[in-house]
């Protein structure tokens, strides 16, 4: 537990959401005062409820894509939609929240001199004709698809953080976050595993897009979060980008068979079309975390999928 005098001040934007929530009860169990700044577009106060009357911790109504003005000494930018059907909803609004989230966000560290997280996506390897994905590669995203607006949003945004750390000698740390799951995903948020958890406990059909065999590998929140604290630990020799997520891949119908089973439900899988773009495989080479790091992820699938069931298990017994 940090002192008064150690004590950090530390801005999460996008601090409502499934990944800010987390990594906001993990820097207050550490001793930091943080503040939250999210517009809930996507997040909910129910995901921060239980920090109202902590102490250290305050929620500011913010959107990014408008300047703020506050005082703190790191910040974590987390604010933007993370799933498919969320960042389609608004495409604009998307590229916004990145490109000029981003701008944002970084004139503020820049005033401050302080250090600065961007929570990137493997979403920049687009449908990755390398893998395992390593940070070196580029990536294949078509610009002007379905996902561009989260694609190249958020290659923009790596774009300005690299050049405001060659041009203006700031402090940036870029992960490229991979698949990643647990308590507090939106019930109705239209990601894989929250749709495929919702549906078998309801007993609802498992609506599998194409014909599944597309993969993605899937990293438990506790896991992630642990990785950003130590990211943002490293020297400032070290911006990255790293990928952070579990290197376990799994195919799209493999994981509706272990929701399944881990679940007991009767339903059934019903195959849907797949949407625009939809990466075929993707799996992190994680050595660069492993070894600047100390990370790999602890958490084997059907444990991680075990609380998350559990999660949305209370949320349908309260009638979500
Ligand atoms: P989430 O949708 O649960 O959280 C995003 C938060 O950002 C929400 O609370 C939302 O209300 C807020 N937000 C959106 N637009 C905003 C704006 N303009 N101003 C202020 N707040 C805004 O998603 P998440 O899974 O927690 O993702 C968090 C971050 O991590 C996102 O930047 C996402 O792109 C990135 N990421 C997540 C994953 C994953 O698997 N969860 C993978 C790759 C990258
Ligand atoms: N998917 C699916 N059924 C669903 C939701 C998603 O088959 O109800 C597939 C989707 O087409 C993709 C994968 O699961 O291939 C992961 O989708 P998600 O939206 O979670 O994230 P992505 O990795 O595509 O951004």
């Amino acid at each position: 537990m940090r002192s008064r005098i150690t004590r950090k001040r530390v801005l999460v934007t996008g601090g409502a959401g499934f990944l800010g929530s987390h990594l906001i009860d993990r820097l207050l169990a550490r001793g930091d005062e943080v503040l939250c700044a999210d517009n809930l577009f996507t997040g909910t106060k129910r995901n921060i409820e239980h920090l109202h009357t902590h102490p250290r911790f305050e929620f500011m109504r913010h959107d990014v894509t408008f300047p703020l003005f506050v005082e703190v000494d790191e910040i974590f930018n987390l604010a933007c939609p993370a799933s498919p059907i969320h960042y389609q909803h608004d495409p604009v609004q998307t590229t916004k929240t990145s490109v000029h989230g981003a701008i944002n966000m970084l004139g503020l560290a820049k005033r401050l001199r302080c250090r600065i997280f961007q929570a990137s996506t493997s979403e920049v390897y687009g449908d990755p004709s390398v893998h395992p994905q390593v940070e070196s590669y580029w990536g294949n995203v078509n610009p002007i698809g379905v996902r561009s607006c989260y694609d190249e949003g958020k290659r923009c945004a790596e774009t300005l953080f690299f050049d405001y750390h060659r041009q203006l000698g700031l402090d940036i740390k870029v992960a490229r976050i991979f698949n990643t799951y647990g308590p507090r995903m939106h019930p109705n948020d239209g990601r894989v595993v929250s749709n495929f958890v919702m549906q078998a406990l309801r007993g609802e059909p498992i609506t599998i897009f194409g014909e599944g065999q597309q993969t993605r590998s899937f990293c438990f929140v506790d896991d992630l979060v642990e990785a950003f604290l130590r990211f943002m630990d490293t020297g400032p020799d070290f911006p990255g980008p790293v990928n952070l997520g579990n290197p376990g891949e799994f195919t799209i119908r493999e994981l509706a068979e272990r929701v399944i089973e881990l679940t007991g439900s009767g339903s059934k899988l019903v195959f849907q079309p797949l949407p625009s773009d939809d990466p075929a495989q993707r799996r992190p080479d994680i050595s660069l975390a492993r070894e600047k790091l100390g990370w790999e992820p602890r958490v084997a699938l059907d444990d991680g999928l075990k609380k998350t069931i559990e999660y949305f298990e209370g949320l349908v017994r309260e009638g979500a």
